[in-house]
C-alpha cells in the first residue's frame, strides 16, 4: 500500500567567524561575527532546503549547489530554497507542514523568529502559520554552546500528488 505522505530532515552547520555577516533565515543579525560558508551561509534556509529534498527524494542541497560552482558564491539562500521549493513540485510534491530548530549560544534567536518565518514562508509560498521556528542554546556546551558554530536542524512533512 502506497501511503500519500513523505517526512524530510535536514540537519546544517556553519562556523562563526570574524568578517562575515550572521543571515539566519533570511535575517542579517547584528552580531560581532558571522556564519562562514560559500553561500551567504544561512544555515537555517539549509536545513529547511535539505529537509524538502529529503521529503521528495531529491538528493541534498550539495548535490543541486555544488559549493565548488561560483555561480552560488555569496547566494542568497532564500532564493536556493525557493529553487529547491519548485524542484519538489516538479517532481509532485505538495508542501504541508515544516518545523524548524536553531542551536545558538549568541545571538539571541527571538526577536527575529517571527521575521525568519515570514522570509522563509515567502520563498516556499506558503503560509507563515506552515512554517514554525524556535531556537535553544546548548547551555554552553559543545561547540554551539562555545559559540564556534551555529546549527539548525528542520523537519517537513510533504504529501506526494501523483
Ligand atoms: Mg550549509
Amino acid at each position: 500500500m502506497q501511503h500519500a505522505l513523505r517526512i524530510g530532515h535536514g540537519y546544517d552547520v556553519h562556523r562563526l567567524v570574524d568578517g562575515r555577516r550572521c543571515i539566519i533565515g533570511g535575517v542579517e543579525i547584528p552580531y560581532e561575527k558571522g556564519l562562514l560558508g560559500h553561500s551567504d551561509a544561512d544555515v537555517l534556509a539549509h536545513a529547511l532546503a535539505d529537509a524538502i529534498l529529503g521529503a521528495c527524494r531529491g538528493g541534498d542541497i550539495g548535490k543541486l549547489f555544488p559549493d565548488t560552482d561560483p555561480a552560488y558564491e555569496g547566494a542568497d539562500s532564500l532564493v536556493l530554497l525557493r529553487r529547491v521549493m519548485e524542484y519538489a513540485r516538479e517532481l509532485g510534491y505538495a508542501f504541508v507542514d515544516a518545523d524548524c530548530t536553531i542551536a545558538c549560544q549568541a545571538p539571541k534567536i527571538s526577536p527575529y523568529r517571527d521575521q525568519m518565518r515570514e522570509n522563509l514562508a515567502s520563498a516556499l509560498d506558503v503560509s507563515v502559520d506552515q512554517v514554525g521556528v524556535k531556537a535553544t542554546t546548548t547551555e554552553k556546551l559543545g561547540w554551539e554552546g562555545k559559540g564556534e558554530g551555529i546549527g539548525a536542524w528542520a523537519v517537513c512533512l510533504f504529501e506526494r500528488c501523483s
